[in-house]
């Protein structure tokens, strides 16, 4: 058995403070660290719990965009009317996550820090350096259907899980963090990492901080947009593909296009090179099926997962096709 303290924080520097403890973990809606305390992944000494922190409130931004706490739940940011309004992307991605269940409690925070669900990680018999490092990737050349194939390392090729993160990715969203050296604000697509030669750090938040909030910009995409996500059952299932296409369209002309990918690297995957050269163009099966082309000219594939470079590419035209009304498979063998 794991034995733990518990202390319930509240206010921010309390949880700070008390987070200095060895081996201490923040507790909020826990949908996914007391599953990885039960499995014996995670044996944290101390659990921090934040909930009763203000840090819940959904609310206009500085920037003219939205604030979200990040103790905000994931079912109250989906249906929050000013995210439905302004930024469906984010509600449809939201709701296709999870169980209505989880996403009553799990927190926007949580959801941004939850682990991977590669299998070889939640079992502690067999190797695994994100859980322990050193000790190899059983997923390299075992079961790796779910796994990444941008990306990746000799280290690791697990992918991250979240829906939420990948709308937030293309909405190019900000997380205000706070801790012992005070505030700061990491651009979405810097928050998460590779997994290079250390597997074992999912993000670029340093050990004494913690999530404040995620901000959206004034920028929306409420007309042209799509999230399309590929899964092995209709519900409760995480990604094999995930695509969150945010696009600006003056006539057939696209001014404008960002696009995330989830569930094929370790983190949401923006190429804003290949946005830009799709910047201007006019909108054509031929721009799109090229423009995603470029979005996994570096992809590598292996026997288990080699089948998601082209599914990729297809569900990326399908979330053209979604965003702007029109057809632009060019057949209909090319439709996912
Ligand atoms: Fe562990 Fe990453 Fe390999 Fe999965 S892919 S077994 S998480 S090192």
């Amino acid at each position: 058995m794991n034995r733990f303290s518990y202390t319930r924080a509240t206010d921010v520097s309390s949880a700070l403070q008390a987070h200095h403890a060895p081996a201490a973990a923040f507790l909020a809606g826990g949908t996914n660290l007391v599953d990885l305390i039960k499995e014996g992944v995670a044996r944290p000494e101390r659990l921090v719990d934040i909930r009763r922190l203000p840090m819940k409130a959904i609310e206009p931004a500085a920037n003219g965009g939205v604030r979200i706490g990040a103790l905000a739940t994931n079912s109250a940011v989906a249906y929050d009317e000013r995210i439905l309004s302004r930024y469906p992307l984010l509600s449809k991605a939201i709701l296709a996550g999870a169980s209505a269940q989880i996403r009553n409690v799990a927190t926007v925070g949580g959801n941004m820090l939850q682990r991977t669900r590669c299998h070889y990680f939640y079992d502690t018999a067999t190797p695994c350096n994100k859980r322990d490092p050193g000790t190899g990737c059983g997923a390299m050349n075992g079961v790796n259907r779910i796994h990444a194939i941008l990306g990746t390392s000799e280290h690791c090729i697990a992918v991250h899980p979240s829906d939420m993160c990948v709308a937030l990715a293309a909405l190019d969203a900000t997380v205000h963090v706070t801790g012992d050296q005070g505030d700061r604000a990491i651009p979405f697509d810097a928050f998460h990492r590779l997994p290079g030669d250390t597997p074992q750090k999912d993000t670029n938040l340093s050990d004494d901080e913690m999530i404040v909030a995620v901000e959206l910009p004034a920028e929306e995409f409420v007309e042209h947009h799509a999230y399309v996500k590929v899964r092995d059952r209709a519900s409760f299932a995480f990604a094999l593909v995930a695509v969150a296409l945010a696009i600006k369209l003056d006539g057939d002309r696209i001014d404008d296009v960002r696009c995330a990918l989830g569930g094929v690297a370790h983190m949401p995957w923006r190429d804003r090179e290949a946005e830009a050269a799709l910047r201007g163009k006019t909108l054509t099966p031929a721009a799109v099926r090229d423009f995603a082309s470029a979005m996994v000219r570096d992809a590598r594939g292996r026997p288990g997962n080699a089948f998601k470079i082209e599914l990729t590419t297809r569900a990326i035209v399908r979330a053209f096709e979604q965003a702007s009304g029109q057809r632009l498979a060019a057949s209909d063998e090319d439709r996912t």
